[in-house]
């Protein structure tokens, strides 16, 4: 399957989570096996040469990273919500499209200079993307750019990431 095809699977869901939004859908495109293959390809594909770590944005972020370090021989460092690590590095809490949230970094699973790349699905507001660059910023890590499946344009996260260098397969 082409990248147009693979990145056609996306659906869009009215008023999902909340009246007014336009939920981009991710899910048949992950149930669909050459589609899925097709885009963690191109994916990997926007992973700078040098990069060391991934570092994964819960939950479809640690899908689409898992199989990208897979195919880059990466490791996978997981960023996430709230109360699920039993060690963390670090805590931010950000605001999002809709609502808030927080993400933590766990201990010890990065040093100082690592080079380390983002991966999530969609690019929205940038909150979230912005939040997991922080962590990995104040744990010293260099984060080399950030790559995901759908950039939603409209909302301008690349304004919120300023300087950091965005990778997207599909801007909408
Ligand atoms: P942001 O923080 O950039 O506003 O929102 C991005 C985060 O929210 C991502 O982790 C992403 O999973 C989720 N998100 C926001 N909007 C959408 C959407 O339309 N579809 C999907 N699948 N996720 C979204």
């Amino acid at each position: 399957m082409n990248l147009e095809a693979a990145l056609g699977l996306i659906g869009e869901v009215p008023d999902f989570p909340e009246p007014g939004v336009l939920f981009r859908d991710l899910s048949p495109l992950f149930a669909d096996g050459d589609g899925f293959a097709t885009v963690v390809n191109a994916l990997a594909e926007t992973v700078d040469p040098d990069v060391e770590l991934l570092a994964a944005v819960e939950a479809r972020g640690f899908m689409l990273a898992a199989a990208v370090g897979y195919a880059r021989g990466l490791g996978v460092v997981l960023v996430r919500k709230p109360g699920k690590l039993p060690a963390v590095a670090g805590r931010i809490d950000y605001a999002l499209e809709y609502g808030t949230a927080a993400l933590e970094l766990p201990s010890g699973v990065t040093h100082p200079g690592a080079r380390v790349a983002v991966v999530d699905d969609v690019l929205a507001t940038g909150g979230t993307v912005a939040a997991a660059c922080s962590l990995l910023d104040q744990a010293g890590a260099v984060v080399t750019g950030i790559s995901v499946v759908l950039e939603l344009a409209a909302l301008d996260g690349r304004a919120t990431l300023r300087d950091r260098k965005v990778h997207s397969l599909l801007t909408s």
